[in-house]
């Protein structure tokens, strides 16, 4: 029989009574150290107290009013957000997907808008993860979310990241845009070679496409620069951005430079929850403490010190951790084995971690985690690796098997 929650999901069978920082209590009172992080989101760990009073104080004066009306917390944050970064303009979603739904829309218009009605389709990559709507499954395209919901939807092309000349052979007169992740999250924390975004800039202007980031899971620090493509030292024309930047209040963004914006005028797009004063008060919350003087070198410290952890696992745990990829804390250990079984392994040790595509493991927690929590949790990876190493040694041909 069905459940009542439509089963699109395996559930792990934990129940959640509260949050702490970077920690999670079972309902009947185990503790969790949270490195999933609601899949990148909770940037400031659970039960935030100054993001807890920035909801509870908006919550007494006004939910929502729609975007029929000014909304001065989402003047105030779109006013921030375009200070802090390349972009000029800003329109608020509920999610990821809807805010890639948004950078796509912009894209096509803006060649629309610029006498190129024919330059509608857009360049992305194998391994992208974009979303799960009928446009975003169709930009990741990923067979396995596209099975059974055809048609699907036309206008991208697809090459291999990181791919320079890939991307440049697919450029044609139909092309709008090129879209991709800074660091792929779902695809297995992969992070391009040096060059390939700097590389897709520049075929962006020689051949007048918009390059459209996805910083969904990138972005709000969790690479250790308010946004990945900062490292880079280049800029997009539009930016999707979601996960950290409610920090577990729904909500998401995509921002863009005037130009590139030119075409969004009034009636072409909207949103009836977009920009709420909830999400609003929470953003701006969450802003604040990201934008404080010596945040990003905190993250940068302890990512730094939990990554020079994480290779000495590597060195002394092979028949366990194959690679480690990542940037900042979004980090992934490419398990030697089946990658459940480590993730299994890591929940027995009393640490949440998600999974990711390449047998990959990744490692996101809360940007306020400290250095004795990495500490505590590179001990629990090492406490995993010996239980794998443990039942490979009572069952060699099971472990050359696999
Ligand atoms: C999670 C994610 C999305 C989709 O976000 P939703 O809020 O689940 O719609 C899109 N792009 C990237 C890179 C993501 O990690």
């Amino acid at each position: 029989m069905i459940t009542p929650v439509l089963p699109t999901y395996a559930r792990i069978d934990l129940q959640f009574e509260r949050g702490e920082g970077c920690w999670l209590v079972t309902t009947d009172g185990r503790r969790f150290l949270d490195f999933t992080a609601g899949i990148a989101v909770n940037v400031l760990g659970h039960a935030n107290p100054y993001l807890a009073a920035a909801l509870s104080e908006q919550a007494t004066k006004l939910w929502h009013v729609s975007n029929l009306f000014r909304i001065p917390g989402a003047e105030k944050l779109a006013a921030r957000m375009t200070a802090a970064t390349f972009a000029d303009t800003m329109f608020f979603t509920n999610s990821g997907a809807e805010a890639l739904e948004c950078a796509i829309k912009m894209a096509r218009r803006y060649q629309y808008v610029s006498g190129h009605p024919e330059k509608n389709r857009i360049i992305t990559f194998e391994g992208a993860f974009h979303g799960r709507t009928l446009a975003t499954i169709a930009a990741g395209g990923n067979p396995k979310y596209l099975e059974g919901f055809g048609p699907d939807l036309p206008g991208f092309d697809q090459v291999p990241f990181g791919d320079l000349d890939a991307a440049r052979a697919a450029v044609t007169s139909e092309t709008a845009a090129i879209l991709v992740e800074p660091v792929q999250g779902e695809g297995g924390v992969r992070v391009p070679p040096a060059g390939f975004l700097a590389g897709l800039r520049q075929l962006c202007d020689e051949n007048g496409l918009l390059l459209v980031l996805d910083e969904v899971q990138s972005g709000v620090g969790r690479t250790g620069r308010l946004f990945a493509h900062e490292w880079t030292g280049i800029t997009p024309d539009i930016m999707s951005v979601a996960k950290g930047i409610g920090g577990g209040f729904p909500m998401g963004a995509c921002l863009a430079t005037e130009e590139a914006a030119k075409g969004m005028t009034v009636g072409t797009h909207g949103s009836t929850y977009g920009g709420n004063p909830l999400a609003m008060a929470v953003g701006n919350a969450v802003l604040d403490v990201v934008l404080e003087d010596g945040f990003l070198d905190r993250v940068n410290r302890v990512a730094g010190r939990f990554q020079q952890r994480l290779a000495e696992l590597r060195d002394s745990h092979p028949a366990v951790i194959a690679e480690l990829r990542g940037q900042g804390l979004l980090l992934g250990i490419k398990a030697a084995v089946p990658a459940p079984e480590l993730i299994a392994a890591l929940r027995e040790e009393g640490m949440l971690v998600p999974g990711a595509a390449e047998n990959v493991i990744r490692l996101l927690p809360p940007l306020t985690v400290s250095e004795e929590e990495v500490a505590i949790a590179a001990d629990k990876i090492e406490a995993a690796c010996r239980r794998i190493e443990a039942r490979l040694a009572a069952d060699p041909v099971k472990g050359a098997a696999e």
